[in-house]
């Protein structure tokens, strides 16, 4: 997998070589599926793409759609090997996000009713002209 662009510290990359073990639930030519060493429930799987990008932001449109469409696939597999009643997908971008590993993956969460993992984000609220200040900038960056 040398042709690859990886980065010799990179954790991940490692894991994409095989120099150093995971254990892998798939692979093929874009991308790697391994189990989270340190899950938040066991089943825990971390979906990566193989050529390292830091984050999900810069990842090429083509590589997001080839990790993106194996998604639905491992979260049925995910589901029906735990036994979870749902599943979180969980991309964690840049220090302020949680992450930790500066190679992008996308954490596949086994959810259950009785599991202890909270989701305590707190809501806010638009007042005034903010909700429509914030489609027009936002619209106006993709344009
Ligand atoms: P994040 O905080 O989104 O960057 O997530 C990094 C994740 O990588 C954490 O959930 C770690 O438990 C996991 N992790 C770190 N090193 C390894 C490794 N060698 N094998 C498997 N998972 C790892
Ligand atoms: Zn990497």
């Amino acid at each position: 997998m040398s042709d690859h662009h990886h980065e010799v510290a990179c954790i991940f990359c490692k894991i994409v070589h095989g120099s150093i073990p995971a254990v892998k639930v798939f692979e093929n030519e874009h991308a790697v599926a391994f189990l989270d060493i340190n899950p938040v429930n066991k089943g825990h799987v971390l979906l990566v793409p193989k050529a390292h990008h830091a984050s999900l932001a810069e990842l090429p449109d083509d590589l997001a759609a080839e990790t993106a469409r194996l998604v639905p696939r491992l979260a049925r597999a995910i589901q029906a090997a735990t036994g979870a009643d749902g599943l979180n997908l969980i991309i964690n971008n840049g220090q302020a996000a949680g992450q930790t590993v500066f190679h992008s993956h996308w954490h596949l969460i086994p959810r259950f009713l009785d599991d202890a993992v909270n989701w305590p984000w707190p809501h806010a609220d638009y007042s005034g002209d903010e909700l429509n200040q914030m489609q027009f900038r936002i619209e106006r960056e993709l344009s």
